[in-house]
């Protein structure tokens, strides 16, 4: 007897979407029984519709799935949503008022209010919000949950220690993001190659309000944001995956070099626990040589779900810096939405398969 919950991928086609896919295969809970993307794709195959970018062969088992318009209903129990966010704002609130739970990566809805913006080892509380958006907006059995932008999870993964333990004031950032963060085909090879592009449109905003309601506590039908100041500034490097994030914080309360170090190495929470199929033993990587972490040697920590952080030390304008880095395709979308998924499941906030 098959007891997967049944999944549709909006946006299956893409850069996040593949990964979606890719991550997917033999997974113990989900399946994959819809696909959705563009006109472009829509009543082909997805072998047709979709040039596989991702190592390895595309699975078999998608190849002959239909691919549909992104609107419901889809034959399936609940949808991931990687589309573009123009196009997901409508399309996720129309899955969610027909009855079916939408677990996005888009950015249309990270901010809304009743919306949980969720990285389920530092808030997993945040989903307390998914009763009150039903009841604002009148859906019976959907809701929408999203996970962060690429960057800012992995900045927040490693902020979220030091905030529980010490506080944290204020946060300096500066990215050096990947190619592949800016989907297919992306920038254009010329302006890529030998070049920064010191301008990732939107990406600072989303870091600097992402952050404050990530580490925020729920309040009455919304989350509280946290009181930090941040400052971000990104740039767009060379590198095919892999976000890197040079950071700076000024905490609230003493701590010694050890102390913070401890802090991040030590880090593990509910996801651990529950031993979530996607959880990573270890969320937070600590590397201790002089030149880790580095994208093409550390991106894959964990399956891509750590964040690895090196160069911690002492700063003499804040209190300490560090660089962090995470795998952009995976905890930075396609993992993360799947790992919010798999908490939903544990947290019985999912529908049952109807392949029971
Ligand atoms: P992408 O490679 O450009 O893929 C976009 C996907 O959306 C494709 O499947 C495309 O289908 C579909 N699509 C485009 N326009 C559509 C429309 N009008 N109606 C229906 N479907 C449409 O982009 P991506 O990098 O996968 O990013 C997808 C989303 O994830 C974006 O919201 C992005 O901000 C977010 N995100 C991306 C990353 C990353 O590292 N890449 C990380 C975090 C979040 P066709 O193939 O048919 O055109």
């Amino acid at each position: 007897m098959n007891s997967k919950h049944r999944v549709g991928i909006l946006g299956a086609t893409g850069v996040v979407g593949q990964r979606f896919i890719q991550l997917l295969q033999n997974h113990p809970q989900f399946e994959v029984t819809a696909l959705a993307a563009s006109d472009r794709s829509q009543g082909k195959t997805y072998a047709e519709a979709c040039a596989w970018r991702l190592p390895g062969e595309m699975p078999e088992r998608v190849k002959r799935i239909v691919v549909q318009p992104p609107a419901p209903p889809l034959d399936c129990d609940f949808v991931f949503s990687s589309l573009p966010g123009e196009v997901a704002e409508i399309a996720e609130e129309s899955f969610a008022r027909a009855g079916f739970p939408v677990i996005s990566n888009s950015s249309s809805h990270r901010m809304d209010a009743d919306v949980p913006l969720l990285i389920p080892e530092v808030n997993h509380e945040h989903l307390a919000l998914i009763d009150s958006q039903r009841a604002a907006h009148g859906y019976e059995r959907g809701f929408i949950v999203t996970n962060p932008n690429c960057s800012a999870i992995v900045i927040v993964m490693a902020l979220a220690p030091l905030h529980a333990c010490f506080g944290v004031v204020s946060c300096v950032v500066t990215t050096m993001q990947a190619l592949s963060g800016a989907g297919y085909p992306g920038v254009a090879s010329l302006d890529a190659a030998d070049n920064v592009v010191p301008f990732i449109g939107g990406e600072e905003e989303k870091i600097q309000a992402e952050t404050l309601k990530l580490l925020g506590r729920v309040g009455d039908r919304k989350i509280n944001d946290a009181e930090i100041l941040v400052s971000a500034q990104c740039n767009r490097v060379n590198v095919t995956d892999g976000h890197m994030a040079s950071v700076r914080v000024k905490l609230s309360r003493p701590a010694s070099l050890d102390e913070v170090r401890d802090a991040l190495a030590s880090f593990t929470s509910l996801p651990q626990q529950l031993k979530l199929h996607s959880a990573p033993a270890s969320p937070i990587i600590v590397r201790d040589e002089a030149d880790r972490p580095q994208p093409r040697l550390d991106r894959d920590a964990g399956n891509g779900m750590s964040v690895s952080v090196g160069r911690i030390a002492r700063d003499n304008v804040l209190d300490y810096r560090f660089v962090a880095l995470g795998h952009n395709t995976i905890r930075g979308a396609a993992g993360a939405t799947i790992l919010n998924a798999e908490l939903l499941v544990a947290m019985e906030k999912l529908p049952d398969s109807r392949l029971q």
